[in-house]
């Protein structure tokens, strides 16, 4: 009898939990750490071992995946937590939350200054694409660590796109959330102009179906907005975290983004009126004078 791969996720928030949960329904011996122990306790309810620190969670698993909220949060769980120095030499650190540019650069220096394996891998896609096991995977990293690997993204997404050097699946994912967040804010300000000219918003989504210019992106965050639905998918904060990581990256690169600084400035209202929590469609609330 051959035994399952184990492997540590740390962090089950929204991305986290149903990653966890596919990962086990594949077969995967999981065993999950949350900060806020009460997140977890769902999981364990199904039947997915909860551990009581990061380092209890890696201790010997074959893979550690961190799917916590930024570069700070990552580095504070595998270094204070004690996860990275729990892992064993041969294990693979699958770091699959969105840190940008410059954390990736550090957790990558942090793994080989223990000679762990470290994969780039954020991810594409929200909660519901979570939950269906259909996200997109971007891994960068030893590409002779694939074959590995990738029974543990065929577990949770769809779609796995290979890069050879570490920092190129994170500066790929700047790239789409860029056009993510950019198309988001141009929904918001659509349906807030309809409403304000006194039309009825169903007639801009009804209008642009089945065009060039539709998409199934715009139809569903449009109609959420339009039902001033914003339970969170992708939350206004995380929006705003990211967006900072965008445009640090452009001013490394020499990129003016006056979109992107325009997207930023209507997220930061969104949460300074108090939506930080709600989906980031809830950038229709900054429209309003
Ligand atoms: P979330 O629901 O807000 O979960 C964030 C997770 O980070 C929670 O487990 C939280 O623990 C943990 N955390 C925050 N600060 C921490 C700290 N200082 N130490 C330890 N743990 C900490 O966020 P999410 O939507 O699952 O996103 C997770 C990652 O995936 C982020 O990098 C995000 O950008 C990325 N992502 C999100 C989406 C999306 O649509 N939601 C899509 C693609 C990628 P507590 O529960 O204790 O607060």
């Amino acid at each position: 009898m051959t035994t399952q791969p184990t492997i540590g996720v740390l962090g089950t928030g929204i991305m986290g939990a149903p990653v966890v949960r596919n990962l086990q329904k594949a077969g995967f011996a999981v065993r999950a750490w949350n900060r806020n122990p009460d997140k977890a306790a769902a999981l364990e309810a199904d039947g997915i071992t909860v551990a009581d620190t990061p380092a209890d969670a890696a201790r010997d698993a074959d893979f550690v995946m961190t799917i916590l909220i930024d570069g700070a949060a990552v580095e504070q769980t595998m270094v204070d937590g004690g996860a990275l120095e729990a892992m064993g030499k041969d294990a693979i650190w699958l770091q699959c939350s969105t840190v940008g540019i410059e954390a990736t650069e550090r957790l990558a220096d942090l793994a080989k200054a223990r000679g762990i394996n470290y994969i780039d891998a954020p991810l594409i896609g929200t909660k519901k694409p979570a939950e269906d096991g259909k996200l997109t995977v971007l891994a960068a990293g030893n590409r002779h660590l694939e074959p590995k690997c990738q029974p543990v993204f065929d577990a949770i997404g769809a779609r796995t796109i290979w890069l050879d050097n570490v920092g190129e699946a994170s500066k790929l994912k700047l790239v789409v959330n860029s056009w993510v967040l950019a198309v988001s804010a141009a929904i918001a300000e659509a349906i807030a102009l309809a409403e304000g000219l006194g039309l009825d918003p169903q007639l801009f989504l009804e209008t642009i179906k089945g065009s060039a210019t539709d998409n199934p992106f715009l139809q569903m965050k449009g109609q959420a907005t339009i039902d001033r639905n914003f339970a969170p998918s992708f939350p206004t904060d995380g929006a705003y975290k990211d967006i900072k990581l965008i445009l640090d990256a452009s001013q490394a690169a020499d990129i003016d983004q006056d979109l992107i600084t325009a997207v930023q400035q209507k997220l930061e209202r969104t949460v300074q009126k108090g939506h930080g929590d709600k989906d980031m469609a809830a950038m229709f609330h900054a429209t309003a004078k």
